[in-house]
């Protein structure tokens, strides 16, 4: 759950539960209070972007490869990095299935940084 502003979800549980019962779809609600939670509830103010070039460098080790959160964090709040890293994953398997690993890694940096460009223009320029 997110807030904004001055207003933050509370990171006690039943504080949490009683936030997620205000809004507006009580699924979420529903969700949380059916399930058991794998740890304490932990709030994050982590909502910049940041987006490592590896596939403008001079050169890059053959076999060596990047890919999802380590090429390119995304603000949370646009929910973009989980696909971005499935479809470099998919483009991994591709490029792996064509066979020539010592010709992949820079290969792959330049594939991979296409896939982020669209979802990058969106969380930085709204
Ligand atoms: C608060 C928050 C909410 C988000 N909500 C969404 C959302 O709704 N939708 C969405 O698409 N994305 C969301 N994201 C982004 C998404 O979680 C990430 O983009 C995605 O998990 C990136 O996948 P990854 O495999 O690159 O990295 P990770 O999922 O971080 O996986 C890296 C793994 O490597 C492990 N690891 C680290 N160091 C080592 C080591 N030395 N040895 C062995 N293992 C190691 C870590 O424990 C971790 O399991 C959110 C992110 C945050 C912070």
């Amino acid at each position: 759950m997110l807030g904004a502003a001055d207003e933050a979800p509370p990171t006690d549980e039943e504080g949490f539960r009683a936030y997620a019962r205000e809004l507006r779809n009580p699924d979420f609600a529903t969700i949380i209070d059916e399930g058991a939670p794998s740890g304490p509830i932990r709030r994050t103010r982590a909502i910049g972007n940041r987006w490592h070039r590896y596939d403008r460098m001079r050169r890059w080790p053959a076999r060596l490869i990047a890919l999802g959160d380590s090429i390119c964090i995304f603000n949370p709040v646009y929910v973009q990095g989980m696909t971005v890293a499935a479809l470099q994953g998919a483009l991994l398997t591709r490029h792996a299935e064509r066979g020539d690993l010592d010709k992949l890694g820079p290969a792959f940096q330049r594939g991979a940084a296409t896939i982020v460009g669209i979802p990058w223009r969106v969380s930085t320029s709204v």
